[in-house]
């Protein structure tokens, strides 16, 4: 009794202290930086680093990078070194950061908004052919990354996407990462309303610029004004959601404070309608509110999540329009439930202007190089200049006359990408796992091409949406809480006590309709070898039992 109760003496004062040393909210007056992080972006700006990864590191290599431009600020750049080939899960998390990471890069290709030209594909299929061993992968937030990078060749890759208007400023780090938008912006003929100056114009204003180059952590955006709210709003730490006000017409619903990883929260809406041309003002208010009061004591602190929901709504809206916009915002309504629960706009579509887009399914997101540079010749050779990135890791050409559309589908199909794909190939998508992630504990893109085919394989006539989705750790880089089946990759024993690859089993998350945080299923984990037996019976149960209508999230 004794000893709990001076535990929880300890703690209290431990509690006390902490709220003494604050949360290193600059807004409050607390500028001493609270860990190493903090204390790295104070020493010196993490943009600051390209300078010297142009004049030195490139030129003197690998071992003359300083550790902390390293492991830091050197994602400011879209860098993050990768995990050493053979290294298995169960060291990942003893091992020393040296010890895991080979002399190689990750290299993150921002593509704001998903949208692509020819040229600017053809130039990424160029670079993963000359620098990256030819791979390359379609990201979850619509990026590209590639691997395999040496430092001595970063400076001529940048030369090479900056030529076309590409770039991996900000992809990772404490920063503005790249911003989502609808990969059929300005085209669909269901659109609210295109959010494409909004993205332009936050990238031409901020990106890059060291207004909000130190932030407390990551900072994702998210711009739809498509009805099928095709960017994952829900888990952005802010989002504009196109909707039409009954007064003023279109504009964007304005959310905040959404995130995955650990303690997942839903975004919340602050019951804001901001129309298009304000939509870079009211961005760089709540940047700067996660700027100047966002937490910087502890690292799995200081997401937006956690001010939006220490602070209410209320509060958070008040302080936007007083302190950062000096104006009242416009009450508006919330957007309606999206018109359709596959968002990854895969199939044949009508544009607005009588047109069509081709949305194609990729697995898990897994392209390779010339592949790339193949359906750059293809859409082009089809009369079309744009290819753009969809969140679900899938793709899409657009500007399509109808009379291309089945020589265009055919190619597609040559080249390994399917329009009328399974719904296992649709709703697959994995995180890097550890093939290249440090922080990785087991394999997932294999995995989660096998179980595709697999499924497909088993379950010829399966139609329903399903989304699985798989990361390779407990982070949460494929979104594990939001899909009807999260496997949350982890080790663990077999039916023999050997120690095997397996997952945790997340079930009926969703988002959009009823969105949702799957359910952490009790003791429920499978081994990698029982995986497509496992999904196969859950699906085969939902089968069985459903009532008309219902979807597997319900
Ligand atoms: Fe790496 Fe984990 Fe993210 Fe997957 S979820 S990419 S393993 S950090």
């Amino acid at each position: 009794m004794a000893a709990t109760s001076e535990r929880a003496s300890t703690a209290t004062t431990r509690r006390k202290a902490g709220r003494h040393r604050g949360e290193g909210q600059w807004g409050v007056g607390h500028h001493t930086p609270l860990n190493g992080n903090e204390q790295f972006k104070k020493d010196d700006d993490g943009l600051n680093v390209r300078t010297r990864i142009e004049t030195i590191y490139a030129k003197a290599g690998f071992d003359s990078i300083d550790p902390t431009d390293l492991r830091g600020r050197m994602r400011w750049w879209g860098l993050y070194t990768q995990r050493r080939p053979g290294i298995d899960g169960g060291k990942t998390a003893v091992l020393e950061p040296e010890e895991l990471e080979d002399k190689y890069f990750m290299l993150r290709v921002r593509v704001d908004g998903g949208r692509l030209t020819t040229a600017q594909l053809r130039a990424i299929g160029e670079v993963s052919e000359s620098y990256a061993r030819g791979t390359a992968d379609i990201t979850d937030r619509q990026n590209v990354q590639l691997h395999w990078v040496r430092i001595e060749d970063v400076p001529a890759i940048w030369e090479k996407l900056e030529a076309v208007g590409l770039s991996t400023t900000e992809a990772c780090g404490d920063c503005p990462r790249v911003i989502i938008g609808s990969p059929v912006a300005g085209i669909a003929a269901d659109e609210i309303i295109d959010g494409t100056p909004a993205v332009e114009e936050i990238h031409r204003r901020y990106i890059g610029s060291k207004e909000f180059s130190n932030l407390p952590r990551k900072f994702k955006t998210a711009v739809s004004g498509s009805p099928v709210q095709d960017v994952v709003h829900e888990i952005n730490d802010i989002a504009f959601v196109g909707v039409d006000h009954p007064e003023h017409g279109p504009g964007f619903d304005l959310w905040v404070g959404g995130g995955l990883s650990t303690n997942p929260k839903l975004a919340q809406r602050l019951g804001a309608w901001v129309p298009l041309d304000e939509v870079p003002d009211v961005w760089a208010g709540v940047t700067g509110i996660f700027r100047d009061y966002g937490y910087r004591r502890l690292r799995n602190r200081a997401r937006l999540k956690f001010l939006v929901a220490d602070w209410g709504t209320e509060k958070f809206r008040q302080v936007l329009e007083d302190e950062y916009l000096k104006r009242k915002l416009t009450d508006g309504p919330a957007p309606p439930e999206p018109s359709t629960q596959w968002r990854d706009h895969v199939g044949v579509h009508r544009q607005h202007d009588g047109r069509y887009y081709v949305g194609f399914a990729p697995r898990v997101g897994r392209v390779d190089g010339a592949t790339l540079t193949r359906l750059a010749d293809l859409a082009a050779a089809h009369g079309s200049d744009r290819l753009n990135t969809t969140v679900e890791q899938k793709m899409i050409i657009l500007d399509v006359e109808k009379d291309r559309i089945d020589s265009l589908v055919s190619g597609l199909e040559e080249l390994g990408f399917q329009v009328s794909p399974s719904p296992f190939r649709r709703g697959v998508i994995a995180c890097t796992g550890i093939e290249f992630c440090k922080l990785a504990i087991v394999e997932t893109k294999a995995r989660g091409i096998s179980l595709i085919e697999e499924l497909e394989a088993r379950m010829p006539d399966f139609e329903e949406p399903v989304t699985i989705n798989i990361n390779g750790c407990p982070n949460a880089c494929a979104r594990i809480q939001t899909a009807d089946i999260g496997l949350k990759g982890q080790l663990m024993l077999d039916a023999d006590g050997n120690q095997v690859e397996g997952y945790q089993v997340h079930l009926g998350g969703s988002l959009g309709f009823d969105a949702a945080f799957g359910r952490k299923v009790r003791g429920l984990k499978v081994t990698s070898a029982e995986l497509p037996d496992y999904v196969e019976r859950v699906l085969r149960r939902f089968e069985k039992q459903r009532e008309d209508g219902e979807r597997f999230a319900t």
